[in-house]
Parts: structure tokens; C-alpha cells; sequence
């Protein structure tokens, strides 16, 4: 074998060897994906991805895409899954993206689930675990309205509406995860520590 394939199946190999970490973080507004999120994040050394991080830094810094979703946002519907999709995939071709993800927000429609799945098919990737915070509805509501961040979206009457889009377009993509078998759901309740803890037992 000469030095040139020598080195190409090196790399196949290395390709084959090279494991991400996908990791989805899912529930309703308030379930505390975010807080969880990033301490996955710094636990397993990979970034963390919050659509909805993304939008409101975009509003805030008053770019196209913020001018574009700023209503969307503030009346608690969702982003059309074009836009999203298109900010996701071009977030993951980053090079900060090659050891994995900690996904917070997204997929929110069974389109965009699909639209991950065949994004990451074809880098011969997957989602290795979809983790879903279960917390009842009435701490949901409390939790949002005491949270004091100021966002404007956490008045009593978004909440409600995201509390509805969330039944009605979020829920139907646990269904489509626990089809394929990989959906860990967490009790929500509790500590951060002792609900991370419960998280992490349900990875290994
Ligand atoms: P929460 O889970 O508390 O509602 P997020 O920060 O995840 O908050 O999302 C805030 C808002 O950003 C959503 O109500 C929606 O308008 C928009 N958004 C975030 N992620 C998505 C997504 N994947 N698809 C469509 N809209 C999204």
C-alpha cells in the first residue's frame, strides 16, 4: 500500500473512530432546558445551541434576521422552520460544532426534526440522546412568571400561547423521537443539581 492510500484509510478510520455527542434537550417553556443545557454543555465540553438564544441576541443587535422575527418572538408563535432550519445547519458547519451539540429549542416542529435527521445523516452523524424535562404545568407558569429576566414574552398571556403552540406543534416531535427509540424522559422537578444528576445517570 503506497503512503497516499495509506494516509486515506487513516482518515477513514479516524472518521469511523470520531464520535459526537448530539445531545437534544426538550420540554415546555419554563422546563429549564436552558439552565440544563449549559451545564451538559460544560460537562461533556461541547457547545451549546439555543435557537432562542440566537433570536434575541439578533433582536437585540438589531440585525436583518432579528428586524425579521422580533414580532414572531413577542406574540409567542414560532419562527417559520425555514428560517430556523437555515440558521441551525449553518451553526452546526462550524468547526466549533465537530465534537457535537447540546441542542436547546430546536427541533420545535416535526419538520424540523426531519430537517436535523437528514442534516445529520448526511454527515453519517445522529442524535444520540433526546432528553425531555417533564414538569407539570403549574410550576411551568409560576417558574416563567417569577423568573424576573425581562423578556417580553414572559407576560401571563405569551406564556399562555407558548404554553399552546407547544402542545400543539412541540409535543408531536417527543412522539417522533420515542419512535426511534432514543427519548430519556427526566422528572423536571426538583434541584438544578439533583435534576442534572438525574440527566446524566440516564446518559451512561
Ligand atoms: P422557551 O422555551 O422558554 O419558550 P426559547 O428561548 O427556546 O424559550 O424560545 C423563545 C421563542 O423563540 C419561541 O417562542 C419562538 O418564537 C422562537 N423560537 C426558538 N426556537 C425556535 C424554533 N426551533 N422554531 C421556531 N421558533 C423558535
Amino acid at each position: 500500500m503506497n503512503y497516499v492510500r495509506l494516509r486515506n484509510a487513516v482518515s477513514v478510520l479516524n472518521n469511523e473512530l470520531h464520535r459526537s455527542m448530539n445531545i437534544i434537550l426538550f420540554g415546555p417553556p419554563g422546563a429549564g432546558k436552558g439552565t440544563q443545557a449549559e451545564k451538559l454543555s460544560s460537562h461533556f465540553n461541547i457547545p451549546h445551541l439555543s435557537t432562542g438564544n440566537i433570536f434575541r441576541e439578533n433582536i437585540k443587535n438589531e440585525t436583518a434576521l432579528g428586524k425579521k422575527v422580533k414580532s414572531i418572538l413577542d406574540s409567542g408563535q414560532l419562527v417559520p422552520d425555514e428560517t430556523v432550519v437555515e440558521l441551525v445547519a449553518d451553526e452546526l458547519d462550524k468547526d466549533a460544532y465537530k465534537d457535537g451539540v447540546v441542542l436547546d429549542g430546536f427541533p420545535r416542529t416535526v419538520q424540523q426534526a426531519e430537517a436535523l435527521d437528514s442534516y445529520l445523516e448526511k454527515k453519517n452523524d445522529r442524535v444520540n440522546a433526546f432528553v425531555t424535562l417533564d414538569v407539570p404545568e403549574e410550576e411551568l407558569v409560576n417558574r416563567i412568571l417569577s423568573r424576573g429576566e425581562g423578556r417580553s414574552d414572559d407576560t401571563p398571556a405569551k406564556v399562555k400561547t407558548r404554553l399552546n403552540v407547544y402542545r400543539e406543534e412541540t409535543e408531536p416531535v417527543l412522539n417522533y423521537y420515542q419512535e426511534k427509540g432514543a427519548v430519556k424522559a427526566i422528572d423536571g422537578v426538583g434541584s438544578i443539581d439533583e435534576i442534572f444528576d438525574r440527566i446524566i445517570a440516564s446518559l451512561y
